[in-house]
């Protein structure tokens, strides 16, 4: 019998290529992978390689059409963020398991996003939207103080700046303005001529990561992310999960990323959501169609063994999944942080650093060469860290140690 055919759609900024193609590998499924840029190997085996212009669904839509029906197809898996919008439609225009189209697109749009939670009444900072055009000084005056301003469109906290006062703010203005000026972010279309300005939400921060099944939203793991994340910068650091967050807090997170999947209209599919906590509880940051970043998904483990990415494609294929229950030692990771920009010239101190007790594994995601930037004007990721220990802090506690063993050589 024919296996089932799994397309996965995988953006050319991605890290996680090869764990989906990996967990791919361990299912029974024939898998077709799509990509923006052609594949030297496309024309040999042109059923196993796509190219697709993921920024145009309907043209996208319209080639897998015509492929699936030589070949068909059973499942979509959009990999990260960039490809969300396009794998919602193929998956409705082939009738598979997916998000509608209007539900995605609002979660690619911070101000789509927080205008349809408003409307549904979910917790989140008070918001305005300002064209790149206005006058700073005039804007600066008229909003209230500590402030975010973001770019509507990117991600992983790039251009997302903090400011305290009018100041501030005219800073961060021109240091938006700037990165949205760029060529490659102004081609994520529109909402690159806005920046949105939101209230400051004091408080401690987590990361939920669920998994949406017609519409219910069930957690798969919480993370706490024990640095504090009080700008002007908001570089991610260390994720430790469980959560060491009371039952009820928890509990309380878990509802409102589920009333936030609901406002939205998302209704299948990984979800990863940022909230934060502060006496009156729960706030939404942020809610991705997707799975979480970088490779952060490579500390969950779940029922005897099973990733995250082998859960996304089971679910997607309409499969049974054994047990969502993550696997019981804690687990961390550190996304290691830029000291400072420049280039990349050594990085030392790997070997002892990987013999902490609880470290698991090291990956530094840069190679030597490259050219570092930090935050807000940057957007990779420099490794990663990642650990397990009997309990969080004790995850936690590995990667600092390990952390502190590493030295990076940068010249400017
Ligand atoms: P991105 O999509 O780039 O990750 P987010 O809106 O999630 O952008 O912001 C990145 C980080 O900045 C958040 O995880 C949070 O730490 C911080 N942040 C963003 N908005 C606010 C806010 N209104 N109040 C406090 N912190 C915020
Ligand atoms: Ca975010």
């Amino acid at each position: 019998m024919a296996k089932p055919r799994l397309l996965l759609l995988v953006p050319t900024t991605t890290y996680r290529t090869e764990d989906f193609v990996e967990a791919a590998g361990r299912l029974e499924v024939d898998l077709v992978v799509a990509a923006e840029k052609p594949n030297a190997l496309a024309d040999a085996v042109p059923e196993r390689l796509l190219t697709l212009p993921f920024a145009d669904p309907a043209a996208s839509v319209q080639q897998v059409s015509d492929y699936a029906r030589r070949y068909p197809i059973a499942a979509v898996v959009p990999v990260d963020d960039a490809t969300t919008v396009v794998g919602a439609a193929i998956g409705q225009a082939l009738g598979l398991r997916a998000n509608p189209m209007a539900a995605v697109r609002a979660t690619r749009n911070k101000l789509a996003m927080r205008e349809a939670l408003g409307r549904a009444g979910v917790p989140q900072p008070g918001f305005a939207a300002f064209g790149v055009e206005e006058d700073p000084g005039a804007v600066a005056k008229a909003v209230r103080y500590p402030c975010v301003l973001k770019p509507l469109l990117l991600s992983a906290s790039r251009g997302v700046i903090r400011a305290d006062s009018p100041a501030e703010f005219c800073a961060a203005w021109t240091r938006i303005v700037a990165l949205l000026a760029l060529p490659e972010v102004r081609a994520l279309g529109e909402g690159a001529s806005q920046i949105l300005v939101e209230s400051f939400l004091p408080g401690v921060e987590v990361a939920l990561e669920g998994m949406l099944t017609a519409g219910q939203l069930q957690t798969l793991a919480l993370f706490d992310k024990p640095d504090p994340l009080d700008g002007p910068y908001f570089e991610e650091t260390i994720y430790v999960t469980p959560s060491r967050l009371p039952e009820a807090s928890q509990r309380a997170v878990g509802e409102c990323a589920a009333r936030a999947a609901r406002a939205l209209g998302l209704t299948d599919g990984p979800v990863h959501a940022e909230l934060r906590i502060d006496d009156a509880g729960p706030w939404l940051i942020e809610l991705a169609a997707r799975s979480i970043g970088g490779l952060c998904a490579r500390t969950l483990r779940f029922g005897t063994g099973m990733t995250l990415e082998e859960i996304i494609l089971r679910h997607a294929l309409g499969w049974p999944i054994a047990s969502l229950e993550r696997e019981r030692p804690a687990a961390g990771v550190m996304m290691i942080p830029i000291p400072r920009g420049g280039i990349l010239q050594s990085v030392e101190g790997l070997d002892q650093a990987r013999a902490v007790p609880g470290i698991e594994d090291i990956t530094i995601s840069m190679h030597t060469g490259q050219r570092i930037v930090p935050l807000p004007e940057g957007s990779e990721y420099l490794g990663f860290i990642f650990s397990r220990g009997a309990a969080p802090h004790e995850a936690e506690a590995s990667l600092r140690r390990a952390h502190a063993l590493l030295r990076f050589q940068i010249s400017s």
